[in-house]
């Protein structure tokens, strides 16, 4: 699953869930809010209702007191029909009343008069008994507000008189209109007056007549029926001493309106809770892509590093911790870059170096060349100032040489040499190839690898750096090319070695018969070419198997080298000496006439008379020689040679130790 699905999955889990749950309550009491609002409303319309018939009332009554006192109390209280019906005429004028009725103290009617009789059919000089309500039949038709007041007859009897008052009908009505409810003021259960038709019952759920008693609050709201419609109602009974009969004022709302209500408070709550629903949701979506945003452009810059791409930004735009992983990211993209970078420069060293090894193992036969090589490679294939490749003196080469490059040679003065020839000869002896940094002034530094072969110090490469410039991997290049160039200056001593073994008798010394042949060939043409003569003296010991015979083979080889030093301590530079074969020599006199040969050739074999050799001092040796000449005894080397051999025959065979030309 998608960390960007899953964000948005918890935060549907911590928000959208909850809210769910808030929505499914809400909505309950939202569904019943509708009951809750108009039950609210019809116990205030009733409360508010009440207030203004207890207003009334007690205005009446105050009234009522007023009248009463300048009224004529006498005459109201006599029997005098005719002038009571005047007085009572003008307190009814005097406090708009409807009626007014008079009891004697038994409770019996006295007398009543008003509208509120006559329009009931009543006689307005009615004498009948009152009922329990006190006051006759007067509320059938019209509920009333009463006042009542006592006076005392001279005979000190208490009458009462009790003054009726239409309600303030308008009133109620702008009270119960404003709250939207339907009205009526009920006397015993029934409508009398009001918004609700008149003569309809309250009739419970059941269809039977809701009773509401003696209550001085509003009751409950309760559902009804009145008229066939159900409503929901509530009723409140007016006290008894300002009411006629059972007075009760009643306030409904038909049910369909509060379902309606009820529906439309929950619509409207379901739909803001939609709307909150939906912002959340549209916030935690944004939220989840904002906050995975970074981390979709960190894996693709990450796939795009594997591909090789590690140029790929990644924005960083906050400072959390999805921020901090991206501008560490970005710093491991630039040391990773700065790392390839590195790493592709010091394989392409590697590579010059590698290839410049081939050149340096290749040059087998020229020690110069290789130490040139090796140096510039060196200093090519690292960051190195200056390289300094030295070959100590040996047998094969007894000068002890060096090449610069990059530095000057006075770079190196002779206690620095002396230096490196001991740390070469040391790293020789320990058998060892690391390489040494050497103190060299303040501004560079000397690395020193010593060119060892089989624990011989051979020569030492050393490479000089800017101070603290030598890298690791530039110290590890020019260990692999001292080794390189180790190897290269043993090939071009054992290159050097093999040349020798094929030119070279190895008891002698001497050049052997095949060189002898070669260097004939080329003396031969070249003397031709150029017009000179040419000597070949071939020498062979007198009687030397004797020697052997004699004294052992160990002098006879002794013999054998002391005259073969005998001979070349005698012939000049440019004459060769070769071992023709067992106790037989040649020697080549380029540029030498016969006669001139000859010479020498007296001298080589007295000098051969004079050999003692330290060992053996009694062995004696003289040698016979034959010697021919280009071009007057032959024309080429065949020719010479026999001819030559010819001489060295007659040598002999004239008695040894003795000199012929041909
Ligand atoms: P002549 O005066 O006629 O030349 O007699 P010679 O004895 O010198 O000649 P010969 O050809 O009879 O003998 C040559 C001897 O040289 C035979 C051989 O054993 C010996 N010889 C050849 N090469 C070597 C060598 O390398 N060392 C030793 N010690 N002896 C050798
Ligand atoms: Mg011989
Ligand atoms: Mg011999």
């Amino acid at each position: 699953m998608k960390l960007h699905t899953k964000l948005y999955l918890f935060f549907a889990g911590i928000v959208l869930l909850p809210l769910l749950v808030v929505t499914v309550a809400a909505s309950a009491v939202l569904g019943r809010s509708g009951s809750e609002t108009y039950e609210g409303r019809l116990q205030s319309g009733l409360a508010a209702a009440s207030a203004i018939v207890s207003a009334q009332a007690q205005v009446l009554s105050g009234d009522f007191q007023v009248v009463l006192g300048r009224a004529d109390s006498g005459t109201l209280l006599s029997g005098d029909e005719t002038r009571r019906a005047l007085v009572i005429n003008s307190i009814l004028a005097e406090t708009g009343a409807v009626g007014l009725v008079i009891q004697d103290p038994s409770g019996a009617v006295v007398t009543r008069a008003g509208t509120a009789f006559s329009a009931a059919g009543a006689p307005a000089d009615g004498t009948s008994s009152s009922s329990s309500t006190g006051t006759g039949e007067a509320g059938d038709a019209t509920p009333l507000i009463v006042s009542t007041a006592r006076l005392a007859r001279p005979d000190g009897a208490l009458w009462r008189l009790t003054l009726l008052h239409s309600f303030n009908i308008e009133a109620l009505e702008k009270v119960f209109d404003a709250q939207g409810l339907e009205w009526g003021l009920l006397v015993d259960g029934v409508v009398k007056s009001g918004s609700l038709p008149a003569g309809d019952e309250i009739q419970d759920s059941a269809g039977e007549p809701v009773q509401i008693i003696d209550r001085t609050a509003p009751m409950g709201a309760l559902p009804v029926t009145i008229g066939g419609q159900e409503k929901l109602a509530s009723a409140l009974l007016l006290p008894r001493d300002i009411t006629e009969g059972q007075t009760s004022l009643f306030a409904a709302v038909p049910a369909a309106t509060v379902g309606a209500a009820s529906r439309q408070a929950l619509l409207v709550g379901l739909a803001l809770m939609a709307g909150v629903a939906l912002t959340a949701g549209v916030l935690g979506l944004l939220l989840a892509r904002n906050i995975t945003r970074p981390l979709r452009q960190l894996t693709s810059a990450a796939a795009a590093g594997i591909e090789g791409d590690l140029g790929r930004q990644v924005e960083v735009t906050s400072h959390d911790e999805v921020g901090n992983l991206a501008s560490s990211f970005g710093l491991m993209q630039t040391s990773l870059r700065d790392y390839i970078a590195e790493l592709e420069e010091s394989r392409t060293q590697l590579l010059l170096a590698l290839s410049y090894a081939g050149e340096i193992l290749g040059s087998t036969s020229d020690r110069a060349r290789m130490m040139k090589t090796t140096a510039e490679a060196a200093r090519l294939a690292t960051s190195a100032s200056g390289i300094w490749v030295d070959l100590f003196a040996s047998k094969r080469s007894p000068v002890r040489s060096g090449v610069f490059t990059g530095v000057p040679s006075h770079f190196f003065d002779d206690a620095f040499k002396r230096q490196v020839t001991m740390l070469a000869e040391r790293v020789a002896a320990d058998n060892t190839s690391a390489g040494e940094v050497l103190d060299f002034g303040p501004n560079y530094e000397a690395v020193a690898y010593p060119l060892v072969h089989e624990r011989q110090a051979l020569g030492a490469m050393v490479a000089v750096f800017g101070r603290g410039q030598s890298t690791k991997e530039s110290r590890h290049i020019l260990g692999s090319l001292a080794a390189q160039a180790a190897s290269a200056v043993e090939n071009v001593n054992f290159g050097e070695m093999q040349q020798l073994l094929a030119t070279t008798d190895p008891m002698t010394s001497l050049f052997n018969f095949r060189y002898l042949c070669n260097y004939l060939d080329k003396e031969i043409s070249k003397s031709r070419r150029y017009g000179r003569q040419l000597s070949i003296a071939i020498l062979d010991l007198d009687d030397f198997k004797t020697v052997n015979d004699t004294y052992g083979h160990q002098a006879g080889d002794d013999l054998l080298r002391a005259v073969g030093e005998v001979l070349t301590g005698q012939v000049r530079a440019s004459d060769i000496v070769a071992r023709y074969g067992g106790e037989e020599f040649s020697v080549v006199f380029p540029e030498t006439s016969k006669a001139d040969a000859m010479k020498v050739v007296e001298k080589l074999r007295s000098g051969i008379e004079q050999i003692r050799l330290p060992a053996y001092p009694e062995v004696r040796i003289t040698t016979s020689i034959g010697v021919s000449s280009f071009p007057v005894d032959g024309g080429d080397k065949t020719d010479l040679l026999v001819s030559a051999d010819a001489a060295l025959y007659q040598a002999k065979e004239s008695g040894k130790n003795r000199s012929f030309s041909a």
